[in-house]
């Protein structure tokens, strides 16, 4: 079979070698539990406050401002979950964005059951959000705000650290969905001034199951998981050290020779936009200019489900995403997309395209002589068309 191009990144990333090598020694020769005394203990301990300090530098925090957890999903969820409590007497709204992942949104929408009241900002038409337009939402009784880095559909990089200062200006803690943008960005959690920050690693060639949140050290939260203690309490659980490990070796690589990295992706971002938007009726989503070096998104005219678009691309051997795993087998167009006013039947044609450093020019290439044929093919099946085609669906392509 010929060799697959994988371009959905966004999505997760294979292990790196580095980090997988890291990560072998902990699942035999060092197995030992963090909390015992003895030497495999203290070795697993070790290997813990280890990556805990390579993980906590890459991103320029403390060594004690960075809790592990299971990864994006769980942080975002003790994030929000958290902060409710500790500021309850001064109010109960909460402050986010109508393009946030649904770790978010769905962890909102369970607070609202629960009698908080939440406003979702609406981004322009290129996914952004201004530090005005969160002035104005702002109220007394604002507790919490939440508003992601970078969109993992449209690939938008948002202005966090203006956003976080107009936060700060009314007392009201920020926490910032940051899994698309760490070790994709240059970022220095000290100088962004946010409260709270989340990161997973199978997003940056780290393994799944393990990610991180970031708590600055003024910032108290009740404890998230109660048991055995771990994490100084905040988080019970055994440590998912080979995870762990793994997770720091990544962001350690990641971060390395950043600046080159981001130039050679970019580039080949660039390339692929410049000669897909040569396809008649090809639109790019999200913001053309700050956005994340590895992400091309697109919408096309006369596409009706891209989940066809994926599937025939997934023939020609290229795996890309028709916007976020999560929703990649439901034919619903994704919020984001609605959210930036695109209209149902053109956010359903919606196509993304994720890199990373493993990425090569010739893959891109073989992206952009392929892509033409396949969008014309189906456009001309769905000028004919009729059920036959279209009753492809369910079967095809549940991934
Ligand atoms: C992937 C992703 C998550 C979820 O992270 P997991 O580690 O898969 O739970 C949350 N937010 C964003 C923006 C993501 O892209």
């Amino acid at each position: 079979m010929e060799k697959r191009i994988y371009v959905d990144n966004s999505a997760t990333t294979p292990v790196s070698e580095k980090a997988l090598a890291a990560m072998m020694p902990y699942f035999r020769e060092n197995f030992g539990n963090p909390s015992a005394i003895y030497r495999y203990g203290q070795e697993a301990k070790k290997a813990l406050e280890d990556s805990r300090r390579m993980a906590a530098t890459a991103i320029g925090a403390l060594n004690n401002e960075l809790y592990f957890t299971s990864g994006g999903s769980e942080s975002d969820n003790w994030a929000i979950h958290s902060i409710g409590e500790t500021k309850k007497s001064k109010g109960n709204h909460i402050i986010s964005s109508a393009i946030e992942h649904n770790a978010v949104l769905r962890t909102l929408e369970k607070l609202q059951k629960q009698g908080y009241e939440v406003t979702l900002l609406n981004p322009d038409k290129y996914g952004q959000i201004t530090a005005e337009q969160l002035k104005k939402a702002i109220r007394d009784d604002t507790i919490f705000i939440s508003i992601m880095m970078a969109n993992n559909v449209v690939g938008t990089v948002l202005p966090i650290k203006e956003l976080c200062t107009v936060a700060h200006e009314h007392g009201i803690v920020f926490h910032t969905d940051a899994v698309q943008a760490v070790a994709h960005l240059p970022i220095k959690v000290h100088e962004l001034g946010v409260d709270l920050l989340s990161m997973s690693a199978h997003k940056f060639h780290g393994p799944k199951g393990v990610g991180a949140l970031y708590v600055k050290l003024q910032c108290k939260l009740p404890p998230y998981l109660t048991g055995g203690g771990q994490e100084k309490g905040y988080r019970s659980g055994t440590e998912n050290i080979p995870g762990i490990v793994g997770m720091a070796s990544a962001i350690g690589e990641a971060t390395e020779d950043m600046p080159e990295k981001i130039k050679k992706i970019t580039a080949n971002r660039d390339k692929l936009i410049e000669n897909i938007l040569k396809i008649p009726g090809a639109y790019l989503t999200g913001d053309p200019v700050n956005r994340l070096p590895g992400l091309a998104s697109f919408v096309f005219d006369g596409i009706k489900e891209s989940v066809f678009l994926v599937n025939n691309l997934n023939e020609a051997g290229i795996c890309a995403s028709s916007g976020s795993a999560c929703s990649a087998s439901s034919k619903e167009a994704s919020h984001v997309l609605t959210a930036l006013g695109y209209d149902d039947k053109i956010a359903r044609s919606a196509l993304r395209i994720s890199l990373s450093e493993y990425n090569t020019e010739e893959e891109i290439d073989v992206i952009i002589n392929k892509m033409p044929a396949i969008i014309e093919e189906l456009r001309l099946g769905e000028r004919h068309s009729n059920s036959s085609t279209r009753n492809l669906g369910n079967d095809l392509f549940i991934v």
